[in-house]
């Protein structure tokens, strides 16, 4: 029997393994104390175990979930984007954006997405599989012992990086629970935010769990003909199913929903389209991020002009929908919104 990720294992799995190889069952507390409040990385650094049991620990389970392979720091420095190598030796990536007092990772749910919006590089790359949720955790902790190295703390988890979090439902929201725990990692669930293409059912799903994490979802087009060219996922759900879902969650939870819209010059970006989804969002509990569309070598549409941005935001302004345009980060190594890839360049 291959041993199991020690990321995996929720604190009850970790007593049971421990248990079972004839420890007490205090040594559990211990290994969880040095994996989420100390940052351990490896065996050999549980100095609150003795020099046996930390040779033990090394046949009962494996800790190298991911294994950064290539850093990449943007040109101003305030953007990393880290390449991983998984136990199977497929690919991910996770990128830390530094800003004045947030410290903000944007983490991967899966190896490539299912999902195969146009303008995304990951969705052109395809599906190569879920992660685990200790391969999810694993890049917050990555993050984490790297931050602490220069006296800082992740301060938001935004899970919008490659793969779509709702499509690696029970994997991406135990990782969730794993890093809130107070007796670990203690990360607070308002500080995470999960974005969806649009997934209906999960969507729903995740309402009714009435969770503290924030809630983020794809929208760039609220024509059903644009949308479903933009992102297949709008041939199964479309915008009236996907807002029927969005004010479900609103209802349920009394959360304000955040919208993204990848700004793309002549197409979603047009005082039309802005007109549009102002009287779709009337009323709503919300909040519109709109964010210059970042380029990917797989898709040919250009990236709105600043003029343009402020035009639209202005529309939604004007209609009471509060709107932010994002500053674009990262983009000079590939590591904006949906420039996520492998093997791209
Ligand atoms: S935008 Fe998100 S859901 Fe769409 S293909 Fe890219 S990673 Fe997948």
């Amino acid at each position: 029997m291959t041993s199991p990720l020690i990321y995996d294992l929720t604190f009850d799995d970790l007593m049971a393994l421990v248990t079972e190889a004839g420890e007490s069952d205090y040594r559990a507390r211990q290994i969880w104390d040095g994996l989420y409040k100390n940052l351990w990385q490896n065996p050999d650094d549980f100095t609150n175990l003795s020099k046996t049991l930390r040779s033990k620990l090394v046949e009962l389970a494996k800790f190298d979930a991911v294994t950064p392979i290539q850093k990449l720091d943007s040109a101003d420095r305030r953007t990393r984007k880290t390449l991983f190598k998984l136990q199977d030796d497929l690919s991910i990536e996770a990128v830390l954006m530094r800003y004045d007092r947030r410290q903000t990772l944007c983490i991967s749910t899966q190896a490539g997405c299912a999902m195969g919006c146009v303008f995304c590089a990951t969705g052109q790359m395809g599906f190569k599989r879920h992660l685990t949720s200790g391969e999810i955790v694993a890049q917050v902790l990555y993050y984490a012992r790297l931050l602490s190295q220069e006296g800082y703390q992740v301060t938001n988890v935004v899970v919008m990086g490659m793969g779509e979090p709702f499509h690696n439902y029970a994997n991406t929201l135990s990782a969730i629970d794993m890093l809130n725990d107070p007796e670990g990692y203690n990360f607070g669930a308002r500080r995470f935010t999960i974005s969806t293409s649009g997934l209906v059912p999960a969507i729903r799903r995740f309402a009714d769990e009435r969770r503290q994490v924030n809630l983020a979802v794809s929208l760039h087009a609220v024509d059903d003909d644009l949308r479903s060219s933009m992102m297949p996922i709008n041939k199964k759900y479309n915008v009236e199913e996907l807002l029927d879902a969005c004010h479900y969650y609103i209802d349920r939870t009394g959360r304000r929903l955040t919208f993204e819209w990848a700004l793309i010059n002549g197409v979603n970006d047009t005082p039309e389209q802005a007109r549009k989804l102002a009287q779709k969002l009337k009323g709503m509990l919300c909040h519109v991020n709109a964010i210059p569309l970042n380029p990917t070598n797989g898709y040919s549409g250009k990236s709105t002009t600043h003029e343009r941005a402020v035009a639209f935001k202005g529309t939604l302004d004007q209609a009471g929908i509060p709107c932010t345009v994002r500053i674009r980060r990262g983009i000079d190594i590939q590591a904006g919104c949906g420039q996520l890839a492998i093997g791209e360049d």
